[in-house]
């Protein structure tokens, strides 16, 4: 008799619907945008990564048909065969001009940026130590390497600081998210620069949800903080958060940017983003560029939430960024109240273990600059609604 897959399958799916784990999609039937046509019906989003509202701006879109018309769809073979199209390579020059850096190099996803850099550059006498709380790409990234792992309490500089008087090991490295994802906090990078400095350290940040959004031109946490390349030697961007297209990228210098076509498995051995994409997010980041009213709006929302949140005496994460998240606890509570919201025409999914830590279970809240002060406005009166509701 064949080996029985799905009775093999169904007690573990029947208890993580037990323990309110299970997750399931929605359908969205409409273009990615603060309304969303989603399961039959119109919601209001606050749960995407495109916070400046460009996933669907014309100005892309165009750009996206007129790539397509240039390059066609499909790339064809990875960039070192024969897929690395001249779309890639401005792209490529943009970036590096953009974040002031000798290089950029694209990957077809942060995910696998992270795992390419990662095992490109790090050795079996190696430790690594990376934030508790940073992406799961940056502890698979870490898992898959010869290097061993250290996870260090979150933003705790002190601690980073013990561990690495007591490293006898060779050139450490410390690897941080730049603003935390599902926290919407920033790392304290100048402390993290002089202890990587202190120890000859070498610093990576994944600025995945910081990129286009802090810093007065958009270049993210490293300009928020008036740091640069000298102090950060590796940068990793994505593409698919605030540049509303999609893949990422890694900037630094030409030697990097060199041993990473040479050696990162994760851009070797897989196809070149679609070109017309490598196109479309040079207009993004024209956008980016020359739109700053675009992070003003953010900081404006952001601040017309926390003093409502406030005034309805709701949990809030000691947050400055446009990833506001309320804090619940329960996994099962924060579902309830992610229902309960949709009811009210409000989608705000909610983020369960083991995204986060067990017990900390959240309503990740997003703002886009496309969001007006009204959509708050809706959302808060929604929160107090329903948190009247269940306190009765
Ligand atoms: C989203 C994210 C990634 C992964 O990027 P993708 O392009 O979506 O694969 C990596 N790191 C962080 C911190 C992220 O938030």
């Amino acid at each position: 008799m064949a080996f029985d897959l799905a009775a093999t399958l169904t007690p573990g799916l029947a208890q993580r619907k037990q323990q309110q784990l299970y997750r399931t999609r929605k359908r969205v039937d409409s273009a990615q945008g603060v309304a969303l046509q989603c399961d039959g019906r119109p919601l209001l989003s606050f749960c995407s990564n495109d916070y400046l509202g460009l996933a669907n701006h014309p100005a892309l879109v165009k750009a996206m048909h007129n790539g397509v018309e240039r390059f066609g769809v499909g790339s064809g073979a990875s960039h070192l065969i024969c897929g690395h199209s001249h779309a890639h390579h401005a792209l490529e020059e943009a970036l590096a001009a953009f974040t002031q850096r000798p290089r950029a190099l694209l990957f077809s996803s942060g995910y696998m940026a992270n795992l390419g850099v990662v095992n490109a550059l790090a050795t079996r006498q190696q430790t690594i130590h990376t934030d508790r709380l940073n992406h799961a790409s940056l502890i698979d990234a870490v898992r898959l390497s010869d290097a061993t792992l250290r996870r260090y309490p979150h933003n705790d500089v002190e601690v980073l600081e013990t561990r690495l008087n007591r490293e006898d090991r060779s050139h450490p490295f410390i690897i941080t998210d730049g603003l935390f994802s599902m926290d919407g906090d920033i790392a304290p990078l100048p402390q993290l620069v002089e202890s990587a400095n202190r120890h000859n350290a070498l610093l990576m940040v994944d600025d995945a949800h910081g990129i286009g959004v802090l810093g007065k031109e958009g270049r993210g946490t490293i300009e928020h903080y008036g740091l640069d390349h000298g102090d950060v030697p590796i940068l990793v961007g994505t593409l698919g958060k605030a540049f509303g297209t999609f893949g990422a990228f890694v900037a630094g210098s030409d030697e990097l940017i060199e041993t990473l076509i040479q050696k990162a498995r994760t851009y070797i051995y897989t196809t070149a983003l679609p070109p017309a994409i490598a196109h479309a997010t040079l207009t993004s980041l024209e956008l980016i560029k020359t739109e700053a009213w675009r992070r003003e709006q953010l900081q404006t929302l952001v601040k017309q939430f926390r003093s409502g949140a406030q005034q309805l005496g709701l949990r809030l994460a000691p947050s400055t960024t446009p990833i506001q998240p309320l804090l619940i606890g329960d996994a099962g509570e924060a579902m309830r109240i992610s229902q309960q919201l949709q009811q009210q025409g409000i989608l705000i999914s909610a983020i369960r273990p083991p995204t986060v830590p067990d017990n900390t279970a959240r309503l990740r809240i997003t703002f886009s600059a496309n969001h007006s002060a009204q959509h708050i406005e809706q959302l808060l009166s929604a929160l107090d609604s329903i948190i009247k509701h269940n306190a009765r």
